[in-house]
């Protein structure tokens, strides 16, 4: 069965994990501190981890950049419900997903089985067993290139830098041109899966995308569709 560390620093929210996990037959350790939580996560052999954001010694988010230093083991982040820049950081740092506190256990296990899953199909046995890519996939809109396989975004000569979740969102809607894209299902796509309620995180990737493209290049690539979402037009 699956093993799970649990990093969190309030003893009754630890406490109350470990035993719902344990119930569902998963194998739990958990830790309270940061320091602990590095040491502990990358001696052990975990395939999860669920990692608080606000925690004593060192922060959440500090863990998951030592975690990732070493690791790809899956990460979920505990956030507070309000701090969508720790949502964004987290993912960005390289967190598989978060859910936000207070949480439903119902939810929790979800989340924790879908990482688990992902974490499998990704494996080099599963993909190996996959059919090879077919062509170089290039998406290309008003001098705005994206290749899918090599991860590159270019204005014109001009390469830009995207964190993976700002990349996926590129992708989404030029995949989509021409199609008005919910923050729901830019959510969907970017992410794969759903936000629920948190889908103010595609406005804060939006911000993100116009300035590294739109501001710097002069160009207005990704349009707002009031009360609806986000599109690229092709003109
Ligand atoms: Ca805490």
């Amino acid at each position: 069965m699956a093993r799970i560390l649990v990093v969190e620093d309030e003893p009754k929210i630890a406490r109350f994990v470990e035993l719902e996990l344990t119930h569902e037959g998963y194998e739990v350790d958990k830790v309270a501190d940061g320091r602990a939580g590095v040491e502990t996560a990358l001696a052990g052999d975990y395939d999860l981890i669920l990692l608080d954001v606000l925690l004593p010694q060192l922060n959440g988010m500090e863990v998951l950049r030592r975690i990732r230093r070493e690791s790809d083991v899956p990460v979920i982040m505990l956030t507070a419900r309000d701090a969508v820049m720790d949502k964004v950081a987290g993912l960005d740092a390289g967190a598989d997903d978060y859910i936000t506190k207070p949480f439903a256990i119902e939810e929790l296990l979800a989340r924790i089985r879908v990482a688990l899953k992902r974490r499998e199909s990704a494996s080099p046995a599963a993909e190996a067993s996959m059919p090879p890519e077919p062509d170089h996939h290039v998406l290309s809109i008003r001098g705005v290139t994206l290749d899918v396989e090599r991860h590159e975004v270019k204005v014109g000569d001009d390469p830009i830098e995207l964190t993976n979740r700002e990349f996926e969102v590129l992708k989404a809607l030029m995949e989509n041109r021409n199609v008005v894209m919910t923050r729901e299902r830019l959510a969907q796509l970017a992410c794969g899966y759903d936000f629920v309620g948190e889908t103010n995180i595609i406005d804060v990737y939006i911000r993100h995308l116009r300035s590294k493209i739109d501001d710097r290049h002069g160009i207005k690539l990704i349009s707002t569709v009031r009360g609806v979402g986000y599109v690229i037009r092709e003109d």
